[in-house]
């Protein structure tokens, strides 16, 4: 069984602290490690090395604080397959899934090697007779970055990358249920020639995020995880005055107007609501299907959930396993709490003959009353509730009624519906004939409302923003003052 470590100052370190947790093989329902949660003493540590690696990291010249990230990409590529793997391995998703996962995770470091260029900001010669003002970016310190379980190789790359060069240094806590592809980043960050103390690793849970906010060395927060706790890191955060960007939960519905293409648009919501197991916060999880889209897609979305093929990440599958034995539990709970409230489940994926592991198979729900609840809870596991709607405008009153605002998507022909639904959805990413719209990494990975606290977002130009204070400089030089040359 593998040993999870924490790391600072650039070594490896046994982990003291005496609370463990397993880390499982969602697919097979098997330990393959013990996480140890870090005590106050090995947080503070990693702080401190952190704070005084950005002492004189932020001194090196930007264009050498790049070459690092430039060495990671041709590692990130050498070892594509086994980070793939272990993402698998720890998390369930298809090696499919992983590898789009990886790849999104080196695009942010190839935007992030462009720095020298991001970093520039503004000049304005001439304001007043002899005087000059212009702003500098730079680094704000000690960043700590809390990670969800899903996404574990890219979600830490919304933001490692840009925060170490614009000269921050970075504390990595990688969900507790997913502590092993954070072990192999960080070998390859070291390998890469990143400095002892420039980015550090310190596992664990809830107490841990805690203690990083609280630190008074740590200057920012970033955070990605439920909305529940993505609000109690906001709020705890701004209490110490920090810098904070808090990304949350999230119900993505996705509206199909009757004339939207029936074969790509099913295989595309079904990829959406199924793919990651639905473990994704892009995940459609509400098909809103307007006026006459009702029979054509009901019909083929229900035939997708039956047909789609799960079982373990590593085998030829299009859907592995939900990540824990209780995150199967709460699904199952919601699911009859669903039908206790008179809707059915017209695919009903708890009944399957895969025998160990945590899967639940597609589900579709429909008949849920509008009023309820559970219409609006996030079930963050493949199922996809069928909603029925007159109209484009009753359908864009739903998607701006939730609490939620990560995603909506619409599905048409009409290029003035598309223009409308865009402009009209009240959510931070949008889609119009794709079903999920994750922004590349030199867009901000946006979000609204209950799925996003702050006001910078993760990846691209936010992310350089989000890691910098921008100064800015006003000079006079008087001809008076001058020799003459
Ligand atoms: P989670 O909120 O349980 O945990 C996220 C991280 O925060 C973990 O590292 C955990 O140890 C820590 N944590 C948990 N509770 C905390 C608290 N009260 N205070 C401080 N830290 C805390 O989330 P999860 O189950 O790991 O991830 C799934 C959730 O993340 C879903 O709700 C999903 O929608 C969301 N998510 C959102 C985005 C996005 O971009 N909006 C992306 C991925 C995942």
């Amino acid at each position: 069984m593998q040993d999870v470590y924490h790391y600072w100052a650039g070594e490896w370190r046994k982990p003291q602290g005496t609370v463990s947790l397993p880390v499982h093989d969602p697919a097979k329902a098997e330990q393959v490690a013990q996480v140890f949660v870090a005590d106050a003493s090995e947080v503070n540590a990693a702080v401190e090395a952190a704070h005084s690696a950005f002492r004189s990291w932020r001194q090196v010249p930007v264009t050498e604080r790049v070459q690092p990230l430039f060495r990671l990409k041709a590692v990130l590529e050498r070892d594509f397959e086994a980070l793939a793997r272990t993402i698998t391995l720890e998390c369930g998703k298809t090696l499919a899934e992983s590898r789009g996962e990886m790849r999104r995770a080196i695009e942010n470091v190839e935007t992030a090697c462009g720095m020298p260029y991001l970093l520039q900001s503004g000049f304005n010669e001439g304001i007043a007779a002899g005087i000059d003002e212009f702003s500098i970016r730079q680094p704000l310190g000690v960043a700590a970055i809390l990670c969800p379980f899903n996404f574990p190789g890219m979600i830490p790359f919304w933001f490692v990358p840009y925060a170490i060069a614009v000269g921050c240094s970075v504390v990595i806590k990688p969900s507790e249920r997913v502590p092993l592809t954070m072990q192999m980043l960080m070998q390859l960050m070291q390998e890469s020639g990143v400095p002892a103390g420039v980015v550090n690793v310190i596992n664990g849970g809830r107490s841990v995020s805690e203690a990083l906010i609280a630190h008074p060395h740590v200057r920012s927060i970033s955070f990605v995880g439920s909305s529940t706790a993505a609000r109690n890191v906001y709020t705890q955060a701004a209490s110490y005055g920090k810098r904070v960007q808090c990304q949350g939960g999230a119900k993505n519905p996705v509206v199909i107007l009757p004339d939207a293409d029936l074969e790509t648009t099913t295989a595309v919501i079904a990829d959406s609501a199924f793919g990651c197991a639905g473990q994704r916060c892009l995940a459609a999880s509400v098909a809103i299907l307007v006026g006459e889209a009702k029979h054509p897609f009901g019909d083929s979305l229900r035939e997708s959930a039956v047909s789609r093929k799960t079982g373990n990440g590593f085998d030829d599958v299009q859907m592995g396993p939900v990540i824990s034995d209780a995150s199967r539990t709460r699904i199952h709970g919601l699911l009859e709490d669903i039908e206790r409230s008179g809707a059915r489940l017209s695919v009903d994926g708890r009944q399957h003959d895969l025998a160990s592991g945590y899967f639940v198979r597609p589900t579709i729900v429909e008949g849920l009353r509008e009023a309820s609840e559970l219409l609006r809870t996030e079930i963050f596991g493949p199922v996809l509730t069928l909603v029925e709607k007159p109209s484009i405008e009753a359908a864009l009153e739903f998607v701006n009624s939730g609490a939620y605002g990560n995603m909506a998507c619409l599905f048409t022909r009409s290029g003035e519906a598309a223009r409308r639904f865009r402009s009209e959805a009240e959510v931070g990413n949008v889609g119009i004939n794709v079903g999920v719209a994750a922004p590349m990494s030199f867009f901000p990975f946006s979000g609204a409302r209950e799925s996003f606290f702050g006001d910078l977002h993760g990846q691209g130009k936010d992310a350089v923003r989000f890691f910098t204070n921008e100064k800015v400089v006003v000079e006079r030089w008087p001809k008076e003052w001058s020799r003459k040359f």
